[in-house]
């Protein structure tokens, strides 16, 4: 008898159909909604906080999972009403991922509370990487915190740009240069607190899809922060500078320790559109007729939809074994955590346009969710990562060539 089996334990079984249960009540009739709005849904996030989806037990609780799948079961679930919405609920995680990764015990304790606040009074957090001139390459950054010994405390100045929740956060975490010299190496993470003088919001994005989520500028301007707010604390960071001006190894980079935990979450949220979609499509070509019958009856159609429900499948196997990985400790030797976003990414990109090709031209009007499904789903290619940097990650993984 093995062990082995990809069948969802009883406790993921229910989770996977409360969170369902709230994706098809509460996200998905206001999607349409929050879309044309382009604004935070903060009622909706409300609804989520009352009913414990969206609170740090909640978040701790499915992180903690042993297998690793439950993650990616709520992200499909909540993606699957809408992703606008789904990131507007859980684009607090980012900044959540970002103080678990590189804080203390007591930074964590401390400030992971605050990212959530509570049913009565939600709260929200950011992450804060990408730069106008520093996107996929984010050893170019250019914020620099400056520590001003006297009165312990770190000064930030720099623009981040592209930021999930920036500026309406209550907790940012900003990457910043401690060391330009270092590139990548002499980066840092920090927290900044709610009303933290000298960090103010820039532009707003008016967005393709997922414009139920803020995007925005966050301006740091002689940004002053306590000195016990750099994550992991200054002795780290000390050793480790030290150490890579030696040349010697030293720990993979804040920024990109953050992304790589979060990938076959973020493919899982991917997944939950083209799910959205073929199921759309399906029930669709089953009912419309032309020609005198179903067009799921002609083999061009029916085609499709196999096709759609074997992609779908690949990614989610794909996203399942990265997140099993991920919690397991496994060494990703092949970028699996890559491959699953990329492919459930570009899977997402391709199910939403055949959907739309099925719905012909109801398929391309607002009176059907699915042309906001394929607006939605392209932000998958881009965000955490492209697929031209997935695919440059997954070749060096396989090939130990650093290819450009
Ligand atoms: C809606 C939205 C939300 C976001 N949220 C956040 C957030 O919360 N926090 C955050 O820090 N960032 C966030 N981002 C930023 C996002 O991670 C970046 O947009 C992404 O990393 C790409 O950077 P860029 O846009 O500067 O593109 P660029 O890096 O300029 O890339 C442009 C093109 O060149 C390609 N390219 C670049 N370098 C190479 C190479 N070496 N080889 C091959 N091709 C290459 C890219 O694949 C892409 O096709 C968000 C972005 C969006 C649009």
């Amino acid at each position: 008898m093995s062990d082995f089996s990809l069948d969802l334990n009883e406790d993921q079984l229910q989770l996977q159909k409360w969170v369902h249960d709230f994706s098809e009540s509460v996200i998905r009739p206001a999607a349409h909604e929050w879309d044309e709005r382009e604004e935070t849904p903060w009622p909706v996030i409300q609804e989520a906080a009352k009913v414990g989806l969206y609170s740090l037990d909640f978040v701790a609780n499915a992180f903690g999972d042993p297998t690793g799948i439950s993650l990616p079961v709520v992200m499909e679930e909540v993606a699957w009403g809408d992703a606008g919405i789904g990131l507007a609920i859980f684009g607090t995680t980012l900044g959540v991922v970002g103080i678990t990764a590189n804080g203390t015990p007591e930074q964590v304790g401390e400030w992971l509370p605050q990212c959530f606040g509570t049913a009565d009074d939600v709260k929200l957090a950011a992450f804060a990487v990408s730069e106008p001139d520093a996107g996929s390459d984010v050893s170019s950054l250019r914020t620099r915190a400056v520590y001003d010994e006297a009165k312990d405390e770190w000064v930030l100045n720099g623009t981040k740009t592209w930021i999930t929740n920036g500026g309406i956060a209550d907790v940012h975490v900003v990457v910043a240069s401690v060391d330009p010299e270092l590139g990548s190496r002499g980066h840092a993470s920090f927290v900044i607190g709610p009303n933290t003088p000298g960090l103010s919001q820039g532009q707003k994005f008016k967005k393709m899809g997922i414009r139920a989520s803020h995007t925005a500028e966050v301006i740091l301007d002689d940004c002053r922060i306590p000195g016990r707010q750099l994550l992991g604390g200054k002795e780290k960071l000390d050793d480790r500078l030290a150490r890579a001006r030696e040349g010697k190894s030293s720990r993979v980079q804040a920024a990109m320790a953050t992304f790589e935990a979060s990938r076959p979450a973020v493919g899982a949220q991917a997944l939950g559109i083209a799910r959205a979609a073929y199921e759309f499509a399906l029930d669709y070509a089953k009912e419309r007729k032309q020609f005198g019958r179903a067009i799921i009856e002609n083999q061009a159609i029916a085609f499709k939809l196999a096709n759609m429900h074997m992609h779908i499948d690949a990614a989610r196997l794909l996203v399942w074994r990265a997140a099993w990985m991920s919690r397991a400790g496994k060494k990703f030797e092949g970028a699996e955590g890559s491959q699953s976003k990329l492919y459930a990414g570009e899977t997402a990109v391709w199910v939403t346009e055949e959907a739309i090709q099925i719905l012909g031209g109801y398929g391309y009007v607002r009176e059907h969710p699915v042309e906001r499904w394929h607006r939605d789903s392209k932000i998958y290619t881009i965000f955490e990562g492209t697929s031209e940097i997935q695919r440059l990650v997954i070749a060096r993984a396989i090939s130990g060539i650093h290819i450009n």
